[in-house]
């Protein structure tokens, strides 16, 4: 008798997941989705009036260290290489992000090398402070109070709504600090986006005889649904609501979207962030730039405003407070303690992932499961170790 499994949820875990366990066992996998598209945050779609493709929940972009990753990803939906460059708006005037020499020059309005730019950095850098235990501290540490204040003390806080002093050092540890003229927003060698959108890359995946995907469905942690037929349950929905909240919620920041639509060109660049506190959105996505290898007449602009999630509201970022990782540990306990369920993706283990991170983790998890399976052992309730 083949297996049968649910697995919770249409994004990049749960559709990577589907494909490898179809791919490596004698089963059936039905994917069941809340809202009404495949992709989760990931979803983009081509725009009616423009003719370009939408990152529906914002910019995307492709990037790991891993050929094994971006082969995976080329599988099934072609990859073409893009760098992305992002500039930051601070007190009206525009500069180059990361923060590399170009910045320097500009801000401090002096002419460094790589080996002056080192040295004056050196300098800024408050050094009394040896271990950076959150945001704040790790920003001064390394930029000294100036350019934190100008380029990622508001942002931050209107990313986030808390004190940047409140959230891990590892946030700021996604952005390089570059000693050369480098402005490539990632530091990853593979780097792309999908030609015909990250949509056809799960639609690829989950074009099997034996994966079912249902749209608009909702999964209910009842008796009914826990005792049918599945041999095994995914849930890559958020932890707390496959608890129906009852130990309370973990924050997320959601965000809600502005859409413009000009004539020709808007700001000349895909990106740019406005680091000001006084400016509500934190930055401006032109998407004709994700697909610099097309032309067209007119272009679509999206203002990106964060606020706390509540109730319904499409969830993005994990806040990962102490107050969040207390409760999240609540959960996790007792999910150990359920039988044939795993919850994974960023929801699931409530995580900052990006698509990369989660591709490699439902890929690892899947061949977990199969061995998991062969040997007769227990199956891990989570990919990770909090
Ligand atoms: N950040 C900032 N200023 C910027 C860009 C980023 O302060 O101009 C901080 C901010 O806290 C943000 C984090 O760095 O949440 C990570 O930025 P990234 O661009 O990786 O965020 P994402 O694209 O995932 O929203």
């Amino acid at each position: 008798m083949p297996f049968r499994f649910l697995i919770v949820g249409a994004g990049f875990s749960g559709s990577v997941l589907a494909r490898e366990l179809v791919d490596h066992l004698d089963c059936f996998v039905e994917i069941r989705e809340e809202r009404n598209h495949i992709a989760g945050n990931c979803h983009t779609y081509v725009d009616e009036e423009t003719g370009i493709t939408v990152h529906h929940y914002g910019p995307h972009i492709f990037n790991t260290d891993k050929k094994e990753i971006w082969d995976y990803f080329n599988r099934y939906s072609e990859l073409r290489h893009y760098v992305h460059r992002v500039k930051a708006w601070h007190d009206g005037k525009v500069y180059s992000l990361p923060i590399n020499i170009s910045t320097l020059n500009q801000f401090f309005e002096n002419t460094f090398t790589p080996e002056s730019a080192r040295e004056f950095l050196n300098t800024l850098g408050d050094h009394s402070i040896l271990h950076a235990g959150n945001f704040e501290e790790q920003a001064i540490r390394l930029l000294g109070e100036k350019l934190y204040k100008a380029f990622f003390y508001g942002y931050t806080k209107k990313q986030w709504g808390c004190e940047p002093r409140l959230l891990p050092a590892s946030i700021l540890k996604r952005l390089p600090i570059r000693f050369d003229y480098n402005d490539n927003y990632h530091n990853n060698p593979y780097t792309g986006i999908p030609v015909n959108g990250y949509t056809d890359f799960v639609s690829n995946l989950l074009n099997h005889r034996r994966i079912k995907v249902i749209l608009n469905k909702k999964f209910q942690n009842n008796s009914d649904e826990l005792s049918s037929s599945y041999d095994h349950i995914f849930y890559t929905g958020s932890i707390d609501s496959f608890f129906n909240y009852e130990h309370g919620r973990l924050s997320y920041r959601t965000l809600r979207f502005e859409k413009e639509i000009h004539e020709g060109d808007f700001q000349g660049c895909p990106q740019i962030n406005y680091c000001d506190e006084n400016i509500p959105f934190t930055r401006i996505t032109e998407h004709k730039y994700f697909t610099p290898w097309k032309k067209f007449n007119k272009t679509v602009i999206f203002k990106e405003y964060s606020s706390e999630a509540e109730n319904g509201n499409n969830l993005f970022y994990p806040k990962r407070l102490k107050a969040d990782k207390d409760l999240l540990s609540v959960y996790r306990e007792k999910a150990g303690q359920l039988k044939n369920i795993s919850f994974l993706g960023r929801l699931g283990t409530y995580r900052y992932l990006d698509m990369q991170h989660v591709i490699e983790e439902s890929m690892g998890f899947a061949k977990l499961f199969v061995e998991c399976l062969k040997t007769d052992s227990p199956v891990p309730v989570f990919p990770n170790r909090e």
